[in-house]
């Protein structure tokens, strides 16, 4: 059986299926009458939770994963714990789970407050000491990956960091969780150490000790693994070693021919800085500023947005950064941004829409990007354009911030470029007339597809007809790329996961694209992919297949293509 969840780290993996239970007991909401009692048992749960941290610190040798188990272990120390949740145990008159819920929810909401990103991050790390102590005060035996000794992939329904502070590493062979999503910490901790990981997933389809391949490239979970399958499987994990292998020494996308694509990463997510330099990276093609925005109480305010944006552009020394401008609504929300009520929140007040009705606050925002513009090559993108009338809109208040900046003397690059997401069919199909008004396009494939197929990108009932290989949506991003190709100094990029897809690479490179954005994991991997083809070549068997009438038959035709021109690799 198939299970299709949520991509969330690269990579497969085969092993037994092995249930981590994380899940707790309801927490006791009752009063508590023996209050001693109670916070004997949150202290002997905290020093418990001291000696596991310690004995994990001992036994590790990860220096990433060492530093993070001792913040935890220094979390419990710190000499005020213990008094503050007796405290709300005496206050409240009640058990003692409840005490120590909310003492963690209060340092989480703090952190999370913060403007320090440091901590802001550390807000998730005090989740997990959360789960821990509630975990001793319950007395659950906890999973510890230390006793390991063969392949698993661990499951569970709400998956926690926890489980992966261990040097045992080498036999987790992914990680399948029901909740969770890409930017989830488990999520973010698996992506970093490299274990494939799929989200999403029913986890009752599952059953414990079976032998399970995970794919994480594909987000598919599958099980019922006869000899067959399983003699295929393994050949698949050889080879994505072998092209892990070659991945190491990758520097540029330079095709068979001799044609170099632009490969770059998307980000927004303050944990990837220090990796920026790292990865071959040609630049960021989709800086997803809504991170900065999400999980606070108030509005980030123009230094802070300031700070980040040049921290990342100076360790890009020189490369181009695109910061897409607010893209919030939908199905992200802030507390302080009321969109109201909305029967279709994918087709409501959301991104430019409500930045254009809130013109301070988007000019606060376009000016944190324009002062960054004067430390790194950074370029602005607005985001679910559906008018040329959005883009001049947007544009005068960007002219105003312009203003307001060199009224106060603060330097800026006064022809920064100006660009678009294409991810509304209204202007993919006028993509001619859209290309006179700025400097680029980015093709939102995440939404082109749910907008042209008018298949919601998050309903897993209807995902099979998620489909980029539609003829249609091919269309209208061939229509795009085209219109920017009369003009020398424009360019089109793609910053929707289709620009990682190893058949999407193969139409996008016949069509002309000039930039792929993507994951900064699979940045390599696109290279890889594109170097592997020749342009010419490409580009006239992708000529052949702009009159085929289904997915089937395009899909069919590329992965013939594809086995050919990647050979193992595909
Ligand atoms: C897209 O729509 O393709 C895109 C890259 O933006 P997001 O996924 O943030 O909507
Ligand atoms: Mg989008």
């Amino acid at each position: 059986m198939e299970l299709l969840g949520i991509k969330v780290g690269n990579g497969l993996g085969l092993g037994k299926c092995l249930f981590v239970d994380t899940k707790l007991p309801n927490i006791n909401q009752e009063i508590a009458t023996n209050l001693n009692e109670e916070i004997t048992k949150v202290n002997e749960a905290i020093v418990k939770a001291i000696k596991d941290y310690e004995e994990i610190i001992a036994s590790l040798t990860d220096e990433d994963l060492k530093s993070l188990t001792e913040f935890n272990k220094n979390v419990l120390i710190s000499p005020s714990i213990k008094k503050d949740i007796e405290n709300i145990i005496n206050d409240k008159k009640c058990f003692g789970d409840l005490a120590i819920d909310i003492y963690f929810n209060n340092k989480i909401k703090q952190l999370e407050n913060l403007d320090n990103n440091y901590l802001k991050e550390r807000a998730k790390d005090v989740k997990d000491i959360r789960h821990k102590v509630l975990s001793k005060y319950y007395n659950i035996v906890e999973f510890n990956p230390d006793n390991l000794n063969e392949d698993v992939i661990l499951v569970s329904h709400e998956m926690t960091a926890n489980v992966l502070l261990t040097d045992n590493l080498k036999y987790i062979k992914g990680v399948v969780s029901e909740l969770g999503g890409k930017t989830s910490h488990i999520g973010i901790l698996t992506t970093s150490l490299g274990i494939p990981s799929v989200f999403g997933i029913d986890i009752k389809n599952l059953k414990a000790n079976e032998l399970i391949f995970i794919d994480g490239n594909k987000g598919i979970v599958e099980t019922d693994l006869n000899e067959n399958r399983l003699i295929q499987i393994k050949e698949k994990i050889a080879s994505e070693l072998e092209l892990e292998k070659e991945l190491e020494d990758i520097k540029e996308a330079r095709t068979l021919d001799n044609y170099l694509f632009e490969v770059s990463a998307n980000t927004g997510d303050l944990t990837e800085l220090e990796r920026i330099s790292d990865i071959p990276l040609d630049g960021i093609g989709l800086f997803r500023t809504e991170f900065l925005y999400l999980n606070k109480t108030t509005p980030p305010n123009e230094d802070y947005l300031f700070e980040v944006y040049k921290s990342f552009a100076s360790k890009l020394n020189g490369k181009q950064m695109i910061i897409r401008t607010l893209d919030i609504g939908g199905d992200k929300k802030c507390p302080y941004i009321d969109i109201g009520e909305e029967t279709n929140p994918f087709l409501g007040y959301r991104a430019i829409r409500y930045c254009l009705d809130h013109q301070e606050f988007f000019k606060t925002s376009l000016k944190a990007i324009l002062r960054a513009s004067a430390f790194g090559n950074i370029a602005i993108m607005y985001p679910m354009i559906s008018s040329i009338e959005e883009i001049r809109q947007a544009n005068l208040i960007l002219e105003e911030a312009k203003q307001e900046l060199e009224n106060n003397k603060i330097n800026f690059n006064k022809n920064i470029k100006v660009g678009v997401m294409v991810e509304i069919p209204a202007i993919a199909a006028m993509a001619d007339m859209v290309i006179e008004e700025v400097d680029f396009f980015s093709i939102g494939t995440n939404d082109l597809v749910q907008y042209s197929t008018a298949v919601d990108r998050g309903n897993p009932k209807i995902s099979k007809l998620y489909e980029w290989f539609n003829p249609g949506v091919i269309r209208l991003i061939k229509n795009t790329i085209d219109a920017t190709k009369k003009y020398e100094h424009k360019f089109v990029g793609m910053c929707g996961e289709m620009a990682a897809d190893p058949l999407g690479i193969i139409l996008l490179v016949g069509l002309g694209l000039d930039e792929f954005s993507v994951n900064i994991n699979t940045v390599k991997k696109v290279k890889k992919y594109i170097s592997l083809l020749n342009k010419k070549e490409t580009e006239e068997f992708v000529k052949s297949l702009l009159n085929l009438k289904t997915v089937k038959e395009i899909e069919g035709r590329l992965s013939k293509f594809a086995e050919e021109k990647y050979g193992k690799f595909y």
